[in-house]
């Protein structure tokens, strides 16, 4: 899952920035308007976190044109203390979740992964499938019963194709969304990346549909 970050106060941001890589989300940020602008326009995001007060151009601008152009990630904003007409200015144009500054890391993962959690159409933060489940407060897999060690890019792979089980997901989609943008990425790296996990997972856990993309099964009703 890759986010994006928009926040004109380094230190704010860059805490956040570093509690949701911590858990589990790649990371790319931004520190005014019209680069949050461009951004959300040109990658695709999972979601978004919106401060509203920013340079150059206003979070709700942002906000306003992005829905405008067809964008629907989830988008949260941060207000301020008692800025409550920003707030319901915020969600008519489209948020989907505030919260207000000062705020608790805590609360914005929690936000964060519950409103991935319901654009990807599950109920509760445990994803099963066949012999694979993903917790993702504890950002732990099991394959069959059994815990499987993995690092923050596999965790990244697997949680994505989790959250869009039973869809076969083009590799060039699920570069976007594994990798910041500072990340090298290219095809060998993924596929490189998906032989690791089936070590790890058993040779069935991922499939390959050549010429489409990867693919967790939903198990055969
Ligand atoms: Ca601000």
């Amino acid at each position: 899952m890759r986010l994006l970050i928009v926040e004109d106060e380094p230190r704010i941001r860059e805490d956040i920035t570093a509690a949701l890589a911590a858990s589990g989300f790649a990371c790319d940020t931004a520190a005014d308007g019209e680069d949050a602008w461009f951004l959300g326009d040109t990658e695709n995001y999972d979601l978004v976190v919106l401060d509203l007060g920013l340079p150059k151009m206003d979070g709700l601008a942002v906000l306003k044109r992005w829905r405008a152009a067809g964008h629907k990630m989830p988008i949260i904003i941060l207000t301020a203390r008692g800025a409550w007409p920003e707030r319901v200015e915020g969600i008519d144009a489209g948020a989907d979740d505030y919260l207000t500054k000062p705020f608790r890391m805590e609360e914005l993962i929690a936000r964060v992964r519950a409103l991935i959690r319901r654009s990807a159409g599950l109920s509760h933060g445990v994803i099963e499938t066949g012999d694979l489940t993903l917790d993702t407060r504890q950002m732990r897999i099991w394959a069959s019963g059994a815990p499987v060690a993995v690092s923050p890019l596999e965790y990244r792979l697997i949680a994505y194709l989790m959250h869009h089980k039973g869809r076969v997901v083009p590799a060039g989609e699920l570069i976007e969304h594994l990798y910041g943008d500072d990340d090298a990425r290219d095809a060998n790296a993924l596929e490189a990346l998906i032989m690791r996990l089936r070590k790890k997972l058993g040779s069935t856990a991922i499939e390959t549909r050549r010429g489409f993309g990867y693919l967790i099964a939903e198990p055969q009703a």
